[in-house]
């Protein structure tokens, strides 16, 4: 019965909107074959070791659980960044299959008519709310998957009362792997050495969009992300459950998470005490008195600012989001993280009606353009995105990124003007009187400068898109009045004008991709002084590589200056996870998005076999890529040299290679230490703090290696770095001399001797003058992130 009326609401209310088709299956579930080799047992960063259940056995068990069940479908949506499959577990009383198009339906209202939404809510008390769970998505932390398929198995197979009344009141969606390739390798990131649960404002990786495709689908009212492993953060409180410290981001409606994220918490925190006497290790029998709640027990050090991780980014679509982080890797942390799980399940089925009324009251605040927490004009009106006519790809990446993350984009039928302004026709509008309005305003402002707010952040706290991928959205504080018309998707070629030669600026990402792919089918170019490019061919030749560039490219006259390029072999040294990370990767993907052929090389590899067939060796990744096993931390050693000859071998075969005319980049500021260490240049290295970061003021000399940037302009520091000794180099860029040059983020003096001050003017590009070194101070390729300093690595390695 109650099924039943629920139903017909729903129908009464869908009428108000048009029902979405129900998303396409991403076609047949298929058994994938793991190589039995490549399927690790443990991770030596693991404190604790069990049996857990292995990625190519997850299939066959949640198929068998689906033998068993009614309740539950299962689907592929999409693959891994190593191919593997993605699973997509949905449970709900079979009286709701079938209906998950109308439910989803319900949830679009709300952005539409949000007060309608909430009246409906009042009068339907049956209605169901999605719950989605997030397994593993660091690949070290085995518990989040088998908690996950224990609770599968619960709730498609069981049919006691809490069972019964949780599955009443909620859809349960389970991102059962996160990151296949990780668990199947026993590391923390994904295929590509990418740390998934950093990729949320970049997006970059398959498995994050796969996730951020999820979360649109069902706007969850809560969403659980599950880790490991905290344990004794504070006396005798084992594991963590958020809500976090303080600096919040200001783009929350934090007032209404708030009123429920600790309560939550609580309520997590409860069914894990209760039901201690079942643990079996001694730190939850003897050594358990509660779970570690950052904004409870804690002032600072575990903040919720930036929108990285994976349940920040769910605020954004209005999700109560709550990382879980499991004390220990064994059965006891599974138990652990099904007890959180099942613990937030119970809060949500008790305040379901009041939480989802504050979910939908965040959609109307945005809609309304109220914000009764927020200062006068924190959010302007609108955000105006104009186009480079010669250059759109950077603006369509933009808008595309804004519809991907359900963020509404006009573009405006002629020209106008705003905020004394004239904008040409075609320009871009997000108007700020929209649902997702906090998203929107994250992803579009400049940020701030928060150094002062607390002595230390956990990641970034800038990432500001205008500024580091390199567009125009100029914010707009008055109404915009032109008439525009809704973008669903971005079409968009290249195209030629003119019989050749054809010159392609060196102003973004694909421009540089289109001349790689250009060098690589054997055209012709040249590049001038200025850094700019230009195809010595017939239109047809190169007609369908300028068609998918999307630029507009003309014929023009090659200056007299311009030098020929070729195609050139780039090899990045490997870090093969030092610190369960891969600090080489968020590079190694910019040089490929360049277009560069581009190979990993390990330190071993080099030392082995020297760098022959190579043009170009990248350094960008920490100092210890380089370092003696003996003088690392445990785990670490794996990666190191095992002797002082290895390392003497590194160096003798990166000087030949230098000899005969190869070129070294150094890229951020551990490839810089080390650059010092390898004897490749007499400066100084000088680094500040290790946890800050942020977008810095630079003047940038605007030839050669920084040909395209200028002075005053932008660049991002993560761990900053400057050189002094400069007498043998040629400086190319300096931290602008302005007492105001950290423009956003976190850089304070605390822990550190080298203080932001004295960074004002020193140098952070150089060359060396009598050798083939560069050394980029600037993170050029941070994360695959900051599109608008990847040319800065082009041009490096361009330059003769
Ligand atoms: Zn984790």
């Amino acid at each position: 019965m109650k099924g039943k009326k629920t139903m017909s609401g729903l129908l009464a209310i869908s009428l108000l909107a048009a029902i979405p088709s129900v998303p396409a299956l991403a076609g047949p579930v298929k058994w994938t074959n793991v190589n039995a080799y490549e399927e690790q047992n443990e991770s030596p960063f693991n404190k604790e070791n069990y049996d857990f259940v292995k990625f190519s056995q997850v299939y066959k068990k949640l198929e068998s659980i689906n033998k068993q069940s009614n309740r539950m479908k299962i689907e592929v949506k999409g693959t891994s960044a190593n191919g593997n499959p993605l699973y997509v577990v949905t449970i709900a009383d079979p009286a709701s299959h079938g209906k998950f198009g109308k439910i989803q339906a319900l949830r679009k209202q709300m952005f539409k008519n949000p007060q309608k939404a909430q009246d409906w809510i009042a009068q339907n008390p049956d209605f169901k709310v999605p719950v989605m769970i997030n397994g593993s998505i660091h690949g070290t932390e085995f518990v989040g998957t088998d908690a996950v398929l224990q609770l599968i198995e619960r709730f498609a197979t069981k049919s006691d009362s809490t069972t019964k009344k949780i599955l009443a009141n909620n859809i349960l969606i389970f991102n059962v792997v996160q990151n296949p390739d990780g668990r199947i390798g026993a590391y923390r990131f994904n295929g590509e050495g990418i740390d998934l649960n950093r990729d949320f404002i970049t997006q970059s990786q398959p498995e994050t969009k796969e996730t951020v495709a999820l979360i649109k689908e069902w706007n969850p009212m809560v969403f659980l992300d599950t880790h490991g492993y905290v344990s004794n953060y504070a006396p005798n409180k084992q594991g963590l459950i958020e809500p976090c410290t303080p600096p919040h981001n200001p783009n929350y409606e934090y007032d209404l998470f708030e009123k429920w994220s600790m309560s939550g918490a609580e309520a997590m925190e409860k069914e894990i005490m209760a039901d201690k006497a079942n643990y079996s290790g001694s730190l939850y029998r003897d050594k358990m008195d509660g779970v570690y709640i950052p904004q409870r027990d804690d002032s600072a050090g575990w903040d919720d600012y930036p929108p990285i991780f994976t349940p920040m980014y769910a605020l954004y679509h209005g999700a109560y989001g709550h990382t879980l982080e499991a004390p220990t890797n064994d059965l006891d942390g599974v138990r652990w993280m099904y007890n959180s799980v099942m613990g937030a399940l119970k809060h949500a089925t008790e305040n379901k009606q009041a939480m989802i009324t504050d979910q939908i009251e965040i959609f109307k605040r945005g809609i309304n353009f109220d914000h009764p927490f927020h200062r006068e004009g924190h959010f302007p009106k609108a955000y105006i995105l104009p186009v480079d006519e010669k250059d759109p790809t950077v603006t369509r990446k933009a808008v595309s990124h804004l519809l991907n993350n359900d963020i509404d984009v006009v573009q405006a039928a002629k020209a106008f003007t705003a905020g004394g302004k004239t904008y040409a026709k075609g320009t871009y509008i997000v108007k700020m009187d929209q649902a997702k309005a906090g998203l929107a305003n994250t992803m579009l402002w400049d940020g701030e400068d928060i150094s002062d707010d607390t002595p230390v952040m956990y990641d970034i706290s800038a990432w500001s898109l205008p500024e580091l991928w390199g567009f125009t959205a100029d914010a707009v504080h008055e109404s915009v009045n032109v008439t525009a018309a809704k973008v669903n998707n971005l079409t968009g070629q290249g195209t030629l004008s003119g019989k050749g030669p054809f010159l392609i600026p060196n102003s973004s990402v694909k421009a540089v991709s289109l001349v790689n792919t250009l060098l690589k089918q054997g055209t012709a170019v040249k590049r001038d002084s200025k850094g700019n490019f230009y195809a010595l061919a017939q239109a047809n030749q190169v007609s369908e590589a300028v068609k998918k560039s999307g630029l507009q490219i003309k014929t023009a006259a090659v200056p007299a200056d311009a030098a020929p390029l070729k195609s050139l072999k780039v090899a990045i040294l490997k870090d093969q996870g030092i610190w369960k990370t891969q600090s080489h990767a968020g590079t190694k993907l910019s040089l490929k998005r360049l277009g560069f052929d581009v190979a990993e090389v390990t330190a071993m590899d080099v030392a082995a076999k020297g760098l022959a067939g190579y043009d170009v060796f990248v350094y960008s990744g920490t100092e210890e890529i380089i370092a003696l096993a003996e003088d690392m931390y445990g785990p670490n050693k794996q990666f190191g040299f095992k002797n002082a000859g290895q390392l003497q071998d590194f160096k003798a075969n990166l000087g030949a290679f230098l000899d005969k005319g190869g070129k070294y980049v150094a890229v951020g500021a551990g490839a810089s230490i080390a650059t010092a260490s390898l004897g490749l240049t007499d400066d100084t290295v000088i680094t500040a703090d290790p946890n800050s970061n942020g977008i810095v003021n630079v003047d940038y000399d605007g030839d050669t290696v920084t040909a395209g940037y200028g002075k005053n302009d932008l660049g991002f520091v993560f761990q900053p770095v400057w050189y002094t000794n400069t007498e043998n180099d040629k400086v190319e860029a300096t931290f602008s001399t302005k007492p105001d040059f950290f423009v956003a983020g976190h850089w304070n003096d605390l822990y550190s001797e080298n203080t932001r001050d004295s960074a004002r003017g020193k140098a952070v590009i150089v060359k060396e003058k009598d050798k083939n070194v560069t050394m980029i101070g600037i993170e050029a390729g941070f994360r695959d992130h900051t599109d608008y300093l990847f040319r800065l690595m082009s041009n490096a390695i361009f330059e003769k």
